[in-house]
């Protein structure tokens, strides 16, 4: 099994939408990640599928005349497209055989339109409530030609991949605990933990629920503790400095 980190674009946002008094005024341009992982048997699957590639050429695609317009805005270049992270190691959308969406926010699930072979593992109650939902841009994800599948709970899904129920940012999230042969364990967070700031300042404020966010985000670490996990952040602009960037480099 390995793992590839892809690039897959910014989003230029008040700093308060990631961790709430910290650096509050500032914008800031947070990376946005989707994770390929090579199964045992050669099969692929995808963790999140990042933001449109259409943002490439009209930025304000999603959220024109809308009130997170002044939120939130993606930052992305040709090469930032999943399409073009994909073709970096030669793999075609229709190759992907799973996806795993942490949830469906248009920075998670902006690409799912393009994966029309795989299979989509979304909790339950996080597809319930994005459904018709226009804080969940549905265009990019909830289409006939998809085929999810519902989770109710922690699931292991594979040998190795687990999915690890963490709501608080949204209602049904979840996080992927992954044990890698070399690297050992490593979980990607999602949104359950944004950055390293939300656990250095205890800052929560800005999860819809912050309460039950903070609780997932403590059952994370502590998940970390006991399988001397690494914990990817889903958008942690230092840890970004620091990761093994696909094409060139992945973790085994
Ligand atoms: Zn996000």
């Amino acid at each position: 099994m390995e793992l590839y980190a892809l690039p897959v674009g910014d989003c230029s946002c008040p700093f308060e939408v990631v961790a709430p008094g910290v650096y509050d005024g500032m914008r800031a341009h947070i990376p946005v990640t989707s994770y390929l992982i090579r199964l045992p048997g050669d099969q692929l699957a995808l963790v999140d599928t990042g933001m449109n590639r259409l943002h490439v050429d009209d930025p304000d695609l999603t959220w024109r005349g809308k009130p997170q317009a002044a939120m939130l805005t993606p930052v992305m270049r040709p090469e930032d497209s999943l399409l073009y992270r994909l073709a970096q190691l030669d793999i075609a959308p229709q190759d992907i055989d799973y996806v795993i969406n942490t949830h469906l926010h248009f920075d998670h699930a902006g690409n799912n339109d393009l994966l029309g072979n795989a299979t989509f593992f979304v909790q339950r109650e996080q597809y319930e409530l994005a459904k018709d939902n226009p804080a969940y841009p549905n265009q990019y994800w909830n289409l006939p030609s998809l085929s999810y599948e519902l989770l109710d709970g922690e699931q292991e899904l594979f040998p190795g991949i687990r999915a690890i129920p963490t709501s608080g940012h949204t209602p049904g999230h979840q996080s992927v605990l992954l044990r890698l042969p070399e690297t050992g364990s490593l979980i990607l967070c999602g949104d359950a933990v944004y950055c390293q700031e939300n656990y250095d300042h205890d800052s929560w404020g800005s999860q819809a629920d912050p309460k039950t966010a903070r609780e997932s985000a403590l059952k994370l670490r502590a998940l970390a503790d006991a399988e001397q996990a690494t914990m990817f952040y889903g958008h942690d602009r230092e840890q970004a400095r620091t990761m093994r960037w696909a094409p060139t480099s992945s973790y085994r």
